[in-house]
Formats: C-alpha cells, structure tokens, sequence
C-alpha cells in the first residue's frame, strides 16, 4: 500500500499516519518529523530548515525531495509507506512521480482530510499545550494554513486529475477518520 495523506495543519495526518502504520504495518514517512529530527541534532540541514519552519514557511523543494528519495530507498518501504506532510508543492508532486518511476513504484491512493480552518487554529493551539513544535502557535499556525491554501491545496486538483483522489471528512471522531480511510483506500 503506497499512500499519500493530504490535508492542511492540524487535519490530522499525523495521527492517523501512526494508525495507519500499525493497521498496515508499512512506515510513515513524514517530512516534518525528519526535519525536526535533523533540528534537533543539529545537523547542517536542520540548521538551514528551523528559522523557516519557525515560521511557517515551506523549506525548500530540494531539500524535501532529497529527504524522501533517500528514504524510499530503504528496505522498509519495500512493503509500501504512508507518505505524511509530502508532497506539499506542485513541483514535489512532480518530482515524487519522476522517483517513483525511477524506483518502479506507484501510488495506490492519495487521501485527502478535510477540515473546517477554525476549528484548525483551535486544534493547532491545543496541540501546542502538548508539544513543544515552536510553529504550534496562533500567527505561525495561520500563516501555515494559508501557505497550505496557495501552495499545497492544488495538489487535490492536481491528484483529482490522475484519478486517485479520495477525500475523507477529517471533522469526524478519529477512529471514523481511521475507517473512512480504509475504505477509501480499498474501494
Ligand atoms: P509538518 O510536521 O508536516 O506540519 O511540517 C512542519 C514544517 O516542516 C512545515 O511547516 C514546513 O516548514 C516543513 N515541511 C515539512 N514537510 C515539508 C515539505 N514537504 N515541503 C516543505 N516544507 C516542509
């Protein structure tokens, strides 16, 4: 099972990506964990990635693209993986299918959780009593939802169009977001 979950902050990918892991059991591969991770060690590219994630802003396709190549390639993904947070851009999007290609792989469905903005900005400031993620907070929550409008929300049409849309009512108590994605995923 080769997923993608798309949805905007606080749609609950995440969640549902560890549901998922362990239903399927097949690994999530979410960008924003990778580079928090590499912020946390301090590694060269988490130090170029924190001020932009601080913010809200995307960090570069390149980067991105380059994390994701790196870890489809390993044995874990054999099996498939649940790809959470990427592609966030029409050109990851692109450069995603050109690596699958070159890797023989190909996308089954790409889920997309829907959800109401202000309840969003709730859920995203709720989140942040919880986590210490420095971009869980009411400016830097609302510029991620509009970074999500103008650069991520034309994957749905751009998915939509190669026919492995799904959409699923992110609105719902968890364990119905779970099942709706089943059998989104199924049909
Ligand atoms: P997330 O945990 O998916 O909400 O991602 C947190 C932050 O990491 C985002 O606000 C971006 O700054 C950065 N990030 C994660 N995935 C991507 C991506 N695919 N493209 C660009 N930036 C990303």
């Amino acid at each position: 099972m080769r997923l993608i979950l798309l949805g905007p902050p606080g749609a609950g990918k995440g969640t549902q990506a560890e549901i998922l892991v362990s239903a399927y059991g097949i690994p999530q591969l979410s960008t924003g964990n990778i580079l928090r991770a590499a912020i946390a060690e301090k590694t060269p590219m988490g130090l170029a990635a924190k001020e932009i994630m601080d913010r809200g802003d995307l960090v570069s396709d390149e980067i991105v693209n380059g994390i994701v190549s790196e870890r489809l390639d390993h044995e874990d993904c054999k099996p498939g993986f649940i790809l959470d947070g990427f592609p966030r851009t029409i050109p990851q999007a692109g450069a995603l299918d050109k690596m699958l290609a070159e890797k023989g792989m190909g996308l089954d469905a790409v889920v997309e959780i829907t959800a109401d903005p202000d309840v969003l900005v709730a859920r995203v400031i709720n989140r942040a009593k919880e986590s210490n993620r420095a971009d869980d907070n009411p400016d830097v929550i609302r510029n991620r939802l509009s970074v999500y409008s103008e650069q991520t929300a034309p994957l749905v049409e751009f998915y939509r169009g190669k026919g492995l849309l799904k959409s699923v009512d992110g609105m719902q108590p968890v364990d119905e977001v779970t099942a709706a994605i089943r059998r989104a995923v199924h049909n």
